[in-house]
């Protein structure tokens, strides 16, 4: 979330929104302690594995090289921030971008239309005034053609369909967005991930989802409703004020949260969460 004070609009990204939506706390943190935030393997992975992708679609490497792409970004990346280092062995990280690179461009790129705009940056008016801000979604959509909206995913595991057609917020203000933005005049409501399963095999799965009036209302409702939350809390221009602290997702942890070691790691180390013998 970023306020423009002098414009009088608040921003949003989906990403911080799903943060958000699972605990406020983190996302006050991610607002006023971004230093806590450190690269973790999995980010990084993703990371060097799109900047093959971009690659091929920007025409700037035949796909039957774009794993150098990802390589040689993964190497970059390396060598900059420290990495986080969750449950991803270090010595798997170069045959992991190399394997969902290929599985991308072998499995995936045939059913992509070409021609589209990559890594499309907007901004768009939600429509809502909220305290006074007039509320806009901002992001970054990885590919996007006439015919709809992609985003390429790396990812431990498929996807499972229902799920993200009845709870995916990334889809819900992409779509609305670029249907708004005049992007996507053939989509007809359609977003694609393209994911790529963090393996060696190279499984990878193609999830369509459907978005329309009702999934952008409800996406504005909850921006609204939890931006109106963070500002009726404000102190000033600062959001110095704790918000409410729930663990009860899985980026709880000391693995997962950046800010543990001033939240819940204050209170419980990893000996109390141990199980006991009885
Ligand atoms: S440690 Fe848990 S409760 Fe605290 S900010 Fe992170 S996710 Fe929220």
């Amino acid at each position: 979330m970023r306020i423009d004070e002098e414009n009088k609009r608040v921003y949003v990204r989906q990403s911080w929104l799903g943060d958000a939506l699972l605990c406020m706390e983190r996302g006050r943190r991610m607002m006023v302690s971004p230093e806590f935030r450190v690269t973790n393997d999995s980010a990084m992975l993703g990371t060097a594995t799109h900047a093959g992708i971009e690659a091929v679609l920007r025409n700037s490497v035949a796909s039957k090289d774009a794993h150098f792409v990802s390589v040689a970004k993964l190497n970059e990346l390396q060598l900059g921030d420290d990495v986080r280092v969750t449950n991803i062995d270090p010595s798997t990280w170069e045959p992991l971008v190399t394997s969902m690179t290929k599985a991308w461009v072998d499995n995936i790129l045939p059913e992509v239309p070409l021609g589209g705009s990559v890594e499309h940056k907007f901004e768009v008016e939600a429509g809502r005034i909220v305290s006074g801000y007039e509320l806009w979604f901002e992001g970054t959509m990885d590919y996007v053609h006439e015919t709809g909206v992609w985003d390429w995913k790396t990812a431990a595991r498929k996807y499972s369909p229902l799920e993200k057609q009845t709870q995916n917020i990334q889809s819900a203000i992409y779509t609305g967005a670029a249907e708004r933005l005049g992007l996507t005049p053939n989509s007809n409501g359609k977003f694609m991930f393209g994911i790529m399963i963090r393996s060696l095999k190279g499984d990878t799965q193609i999830l369509s989802v459907q978005r329309s009036q009702p999934h952008w209302d409800w996406v504005v409702e909850q921006a609204a409703t939890m931006i109106g939350a963070y500002l009726a809390l404000r102190v000033g221009t600062e959001f110095r004020t704790p918000m409410p602290k729930n663990d009860q997702h899985f980026l709880c942890s000391d693995r997962w949260c950046p800010w543990w070691s001033v939240c819940k790691g204050v209170h419980i180390q990893s000996k109390d969460n141990q199980l006991g013998d009885n």
